[in-house]
């Protein structure tokens, strides 16, 4: 029997547009079956298998099955999903008896160490000799929100090197192929409510804790733009629903994620918002941020987050794009965003070395700051009109 659910997602790219009109998900399968309209207006269904099959859940469960020593990692410059998915899993593996050690490539947001089990967290930068020691012995690997090794930094060729089961677990677009156990969905949220996913198929949904329903909680409120992107189905709701019941506190992730501001951020805020260029031919705004700007405000790591977002508020904006200088590293961090159809996922990745999702996506350019707007604004004229759509 097909159980209907409600959703409609547009998807988009360089050679069609196609809409998935409706998603039925098959209860005790593993498939989905999406109704599509082809861009010429037939329709037609196709099934995709993008969900776990039952022959890797098999090979997860017979490996935790035994004892293992297990590491899980998640992106440099980790997010709340990133955080919430490592330390969600890391609770549940513990839960069952596993010895299981989370390493961060490097230091994250103060906004995100409250979360359940933070101050175990190993970071690679600064714990680098007790972090290796644990990839060494390790006999699987999970890597959480990211989807190619070149998104961990410095941490690439420890693990580039390492014999262990590689299991992924992810929702960007394009994965790289280095590990044996693949669960990729691009049609996620977030890393969090697949890792709801994840412990569900293996029929252990009893075993989630308040801490692990705040883990995830939080992953999912700060990738979905607390459940308001065009990711945000009826299955996250329900996902959502089930870690209330469960025990998350959603009012306390909320305040300790957004309710935490210090004066320096929101002046910091204030400068972002007064360098913001508006490009009204392109529906484009863009935001830049100096080395010495953030000097002056006393910049924290996550400070800017979430910044970029305030140029898709103004009133027919569908490109939002911020741009800020790391001295330090030698390079511009870039982070786009897109209301609709405009793919910033591939606009990153064809011109500023980066990826992400259709309207969120990050980069980077080796560039001066000016250099790097120059560059950029001079790319638009080819979108005119994808961006007037
Ligand atoms: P943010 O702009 O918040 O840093 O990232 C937005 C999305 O793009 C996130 O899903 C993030 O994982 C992804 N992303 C950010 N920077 C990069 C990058 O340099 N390369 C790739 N492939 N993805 C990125
Ligand atoms: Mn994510």
């Amino acid at each position: 029997m097909l159980l209907k659910t409600v959703f409609y997602v547009r998807f988009t790219d360089s050679r069609l547009t196609l809409i998935v009109e409706e998603v039925f998900f098959i209860p005790n399968s593993w498939f989905t079956l999406v109704k599509i309209i082809f861009y010429d207006e037939s329709i037609r269904y196709i099934t995709i298998f993008a969900r776990m099959n039952l022959e890797q859940i098999n090979a997860v469960k017979k490996l935790l099955s035994q004892p293992q020593k297990i590491v899980i990692v998640p992106h440099k410059n980790p997010d709340g999903d990133a955080i919430g998915s490592t330390l969600a899993l890391w609770h549940y593996l513990k839960n069952t008896g596993q010895e299981v050690t989370v390493i961060s490539p490097n230091d994250y947001p103060k906004f995100l160490k409250w979360m359940p089990g933070h101050e175990h967290i190993l970071n690679f930068e600064k714990e680098n000799s007790q972090a290796k020691e644990k990839i060494e012995e390790a006999t699987i690997i999970f890597t959480l929100d990211f989807n190619h090794l070149g998104r961990i930094g410095q941490m690439q060729s420890s693990l580039e090197e390492n014999n262990a089961t590689f299991i992924m677990i992810d929702h960007h677009q394009a994965p790289s192929d280095y590990a044996q156990i693949m669960y990729s969905d691009v049609s996620m949220s977030s890393t969090c409510e697949m890792i709801y996913n994840f412990i569900e198929y293996l029929g252990d949904d009893d075993k989630i804790t308040p801490e692990i329903a705040d883990c995830i909680y939080t992953g999912i409120m700060t990738d979905t733009g607390s459940f308001k992107y065009s990711s945000t189905t009826s299955r996250t709701h329900i996902v959502v629903a089930a870690l209330i019941a469960k025990g998350a506190d959603n009012t306390k992730a909320h305040n300790l994620v957004y309710d935490t501001n210090t004066p320096s951020r929101l002046h910091l805020l204030g400068c972002a918002l007064k360098n913001m260029v508006i490009l009204e031919d392109y529906n484009t705004a863009y935001i830049t941020l100096s080395q010495e700007e953030l000097d002056t405000y006393n910049y924290q790591k996550g400070n800017t987050e979430g910044f970029v977002n305030y140029g898709l508020t103004l009133s027919g904006i569908c490109f939002a794009v911020i741009f800020i200088e790391n001295r330090e590293e030698g390079i511009i961090k870039i982070s786009f965003r897109s209301e609709g159809d405009f793919s910033v996922n591939e606009f990153a990745r064809k011109y500023f070395n980066g990826g992400g999702h259709t309207n969120a996506a990050g980069g980077r350019s080796e560039i001066s700051l000016s250099e790097t707007i120059d560059y950029f604004v001079s790319l638009l004229q080819d979108y005119k009109e994808q961006l007037n759509p």
